[in-house]
């Protein structure tokens, strides 16, 4: 059938999407919620899973060095695109069942959708599954498509190490891929387009009562870790003028972080999340205190000045309190913005299908961000229950993923 007779006829099979979703809430480490990390058991069992469903779709599978799949969707005769979408299946910690998912089992209808109505199509759709979006398990996000895009390094691989320090090399191994960067490179180019639908991760469209969330730009994070090193005692003998407390400054720097977000509060955030403090013992002194202090924004100007201030502001306190430092720029992403003519293709698709929609920029990271560097790029969002991401009670309803599916399908369909 041509294109243009059926693409308002188009029904999305709600059925199977229900039901893949029920499916993958069982490959989960124990709950609540979702846990399913990167090159884990319960990774490895969505990935075989997913990997099946994309060759019942006939898809031309692969899984490269670090563990990407791509599925391609080959039509017959000339082609005059190729296109790509699709997301990832990992998730944080007691995370929830739609981050990542719900673009990933979105990617697949579209194949199915082109099937079931025989549409002719003269493009090339590639269903990509990102390994290792969520930066969880090695404090690094977007992995796979770091390594798709050439941004991931092999000294990146044999110096990430997780908490029970095994390499990142070691861990994609262990799940029988090679590790091989080179094999995941995708030119520049290769792809025209990269369309990801995703969960909006945030409460605006649910509470401006929108279906759609047309992503303007996803801002992108920068991260500093921060070491204060001082001197360990016994708590109870050494008296306080004498001490040398690591801890201290360390709970000064995490609250300037929060001092120098407020008057920039409108365009970037600032969280300290993840500290750790050695020896850690209720009567010893802290020796070592380390933060990672993270900043997001979607201007590149404003985070830079941020970085240069907490710096500065570092330096000071560590003089204030007579105690070493050692502070780096460890993440230092740029944020990006979605081409105009994609914004108002997937505003114009969702428009005539009826759907309200709202231009929208992306706080969160995703892997489209980093397809950036080698085609043009678009984002869908779709609202999620009060906002709530990253925690069990993640939730969008079918009736939701519907109208991102269709919004999706159209959009590829046009491009
Ligand atoms: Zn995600």
């Amino acid at each position: 059938m041509d294109l243009n007779e059926v693409i308002y006829l188009i029904e999305i099979d709600s059925k199977w999407i229900e039901d893949q979703l029920r499916i993958l809430k069982n490959f989960t480490d124990e709950g609540p919620g979702i846990t399913r990390i990167t090159y884990t058991k319960p990774w490895l069992k969505a990935h075989e899973y997913i990997k099946k469903l994309m060759i019942e779709e006939e898809l031309e599978v692969k899984v490269d060095g670090v563990g990407n799949i791509i599925g391609s969707f080959k039509p017959k005769g000339k082609l005059s695109k190729r296109v790509s979408t699709g997301s990832h299946i990992d998730s944080v910690r007691n995370g929830g069942n739609y981050d990542g998912i719900v673009g990933v089992l979105s990617a697949i209808e579209i194949i199915r959708v082109i099937k079931r109505l025989k549409i002719e199509i003269d493009k090339q759709i590639d269903v990509i599954v990102f390994a290792a979006e969520e930066g969880e398990r090695f404090n690094i996000g977007c992995l796979g498509s770091k390594a798709i895009t050439g941004k991931l390094t092999e000294e990146q691989l044999n110096s990430i190490r997780d908490r029970e320090g095994k390499t990142l090399l070691q861990a994609i191994q262990e799940c029988g891929f090679s590790g091989k960067i080179d094999e995941c490179r995708i030119a520049k180019g290769y792809y025209n387009n990269f369309i990801e639908l995703h969960i909006e991760q945030g409460p605006i469209l649910e509470s401006k009562g929108k279906d759609i969330g047309v992503v303007t730009g996803i801002s992108a994070p920068s991260r500093i870790k921060v070491t204060f090193k001082g001197m360990a005692g016994h708590s109870g003998t050494v008296p306080m003028d004498h001490r040398r407390d690591a801890l201290i400054p360390l709970a000064e720097t995490i609250l300037e972080v929060r001092r120098i977000i407020e008057p920039v509060k409108d365009l970037a955030v600032g969280t300290v999340g993840f500290i750790q403090v050695k020896p850690n013992v209720a009567t010893i002194i802290p020796e070592e205190a380390t933060a990672i202090i993270e900043f997001r924004s979607l201007n590149k100007e404003v985070k830079d000045q941020l970085i240069e201030t907490i710096l500065t502001r570092i330096g000071e306190i560590s003089t204030k309190n007579k105690v070493d430092y050692d502070a780096k720029v460890i993440v230092d992403e740029k944020p990006v913005y979605i081409p105009t003519y994609i914004i108002e293709l997937i505003e114009k698709v969702a428009n005539n299908l009826g759907y309200k929609t709202l231009r929208i920029p992306s706080g969160a990271s995703h892997d489209a961000a980093h397809m950036m560097e080698i085609c043009d790029v678009g984002m869908i969002f779709i609202p999620c229950k009060g906002g709530y991401s990253h925690m069990p009670k993640e939730e969008t309803s079918i009736e939701n993923i519907v109208k991102g599916v269709k919004t999706l399908v159209h959009t590829i369909l046009s491009i």
